[in-house]
């Protein structure tokens, strides 16, 4: 299942590793998480359910969701989508409720780290709010879960669309590698890769958070982190859809399918079927296509195609049928995805009875939208409503990313879903005003104001309508407040 030859990218397969699973000897490659090492060796259930022992398998890719969590070297409900693989490592299939390890781990002394500013998450919004507040002299720890800085850029193979100021016209993948550099040279920001911030504590002046580190040998340490303000850059989940045989393995997630393919270089399998037109399921599909993945269909359930003309114009030349007014009905198969039935939808997203057809595919790729995540930020007592526009439950903020807590700040995907152009502005927006409240003097505020202008500017487009109305019912909604 590994991609041999593709377009754009090249895959380094230096060092080969021994794993095992279930018992059975298997390699992977230096590099791979133990997710993308189990797929390219055609394993795809990771667990069973505990009820019916159903196969379940992969879907996020990013460690968001627990689909992929298993039992590595006798440590259950890891998330081998994250977890790198190395070398002599024993994975075993678990069932959803694992027991806790018997054996004692070692466990390690918490560690402390006093920062002037925290910044959850190493996406564009991230990186880019870390690199301007560390510009004005701030102490930035930056933490990200994954094992890779640059959070849903380093997959993205296409060239960014929106302003060229942030970069529009260069390939995602380029953007993060970038803003990787940028904050290498930067002395005040410290990086944590493959470590989770997992709970906000109360703390008499600054605020406190939880966070465990993954360390080589798989085991973890424990960190209590305070600061003085802290900046949540956490991104989005993936949508799921409610039909029979979603659980299936085979089911999964766009961005999921994406870092399969195009972080690790393996395909998610032969034959797919794409669930939405929006840009993500476009730019998707045509990226499986790359891989030499087919695409039998992309189905719709709107009357017409969400995303860009230009990228729906592209998979159509490459003869992929695009289907409005259709969706799918359920998924079947044994161990994994053998095939689904999709049928055209009327009003009100009603099955139109006789229109149903049978799909061959293994697999069944869900780009239906994200979801805002804030369960982490929500801990912090921060007002939380609900904004359809900005899909779904976000944090009240004000212009400049601040939250109802003062010193709590938010950007990108984590406060409304838009993209990663309006999110390295929020992220420089939320870094500066972080920065002067930390330093407590006046900054030159004219960045500020530019930033400001240009996101405005980006909004202002066609494909900035939701964007902008989600802002502005946020912007009423904190007004209300004072
Ligand atoms: C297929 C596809 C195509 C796209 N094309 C474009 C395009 O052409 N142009 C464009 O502008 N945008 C595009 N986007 C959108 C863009 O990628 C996102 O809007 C952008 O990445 C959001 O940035 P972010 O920093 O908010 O979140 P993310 O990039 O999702 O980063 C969030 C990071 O936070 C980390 N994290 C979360 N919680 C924790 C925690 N508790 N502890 C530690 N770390 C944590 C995650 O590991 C992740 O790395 C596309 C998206 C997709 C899926």
């Amino acid at each position: 299942m590994r991609i041999k030859k593709h377009p754009i990218l090249e895959f380094d397969r230096e060092k080969k590793l021994r794993f095992y699973i279930n018992g059975k000897e298997l390699y992977g490659y230096e590099g791979e998480t133990i997710s993308a090492a189990l797929f390219a060796n055609g394993v795809t259930t990771f667990s069973r359910s505990l009820k019916y022992n159903h196969p379940r398998g992969f879907f996020c890719g990013i460690g968001k969701c627990s689909s992929c969590l298993m039992t590595v070297n006798g440590i259950p409900n890891t998330r081998t989508c994250i977890t790198p693989l190395k070398d002599g490592v024993e994975v075993k299939t678990q069932d959803a409720y694992a027991d806790l390890p018997e054996t004692k781990h070692k466990r390690h002394k918490k560690k402390v780290i006093n920062t002037d500013l925290l910044v959850i998450g190493g996406g564009p919004a991230g990186l880019s709010a870390a690199l301007e507040a560390a510009k004005h002299g701030v102490n930035v720890l930056l933490v990200d879960e994954n094992p890779i800085l640059g959070g849903q850029l380093i997959k993205q193979t296409h060239k960014f669309f929106g302003s060229r100021e942030e970069k529009a016209g260069t390939r995602g993948v380029e953007i993060a590698q970038q803003l990787r550099k940028e904050v290498e040279k930067q002395e005040n920001i410290r990086v944590f890769l493959k470590s989770t911030v997992f709970g906000y504590y109360e703390c008499e002046q600054n605020h406190c958070f939880g966070m465990v580190k993954r360390r080589e040998d798989y085991t973890e340490e424990i960190y209590e982190l305070h600061c003085k303000s802290v900046i949540f850059a956490c991104g989005a989940m993936e949508n799921m859809l409610a039909f029979p045989g979603n659980d299936l393995p085979g089911v999964y997630g766009a961005g999921g399918v994406q870092t399969l393919m195009n972080v690790y270089g393996v395909k998610p399998g032969r034959r797919v079927l794409m669930v939405g037109s929006g840009n993500v399921g476009l730019i998707v599909s045509y990226q499986l296509l790359q891989a030499d993945v087919d695409v039998a269909y992309i189905v719709e359930g709107l009357p017409k195609i969400g995303g860009y003309h230009v990228h729906a114009a592209k998979v159509r030349r490459c003869g992929v049928p695009i289907l409005t007014s259709h969706t799918i009905v359920e998924a079947y198969g044994n161990e994994r995805v053998e095939g689904a039935r999709i049928a055209k939808v009327g009003k009100n997203w009603s099955i139109i009875p006789g229109t149903e057809m049978d799909v061959k595919c293994d697999t069944i790729c869900l780009a239906v939208g994200l979801t805002p995540s804030i369960r982490l930020l929500s801990q912090t007592g921060a007002e939380i409503r609900f904004i359809r526009e900005a899909g779904g439950h976000v944090a009240l903020h004000n212009k400049n990313m601040e939250t109802t807590v003062p010193g709590v700040y938010v950007a990108g995907d984590g406060s409304g879903i838009e993209e990663a152009s309006t999110a390295m502005l929020e992220g420089k927006i939320a870094g500066f005003s972080a920065a002067y409240k930390i330093k407590n003097k006046a900054f030159d505020s004219k960045p500020l104001k530019l930033y400001h202008e240009e996101l405005e500017r980006l909004r202002d487009g066609p494909f900035g309508v939701k964007g902008r109305k989600a802002k502005e019912k946020i912007a009423v909604q904190w007004s209300d407040k004072r």
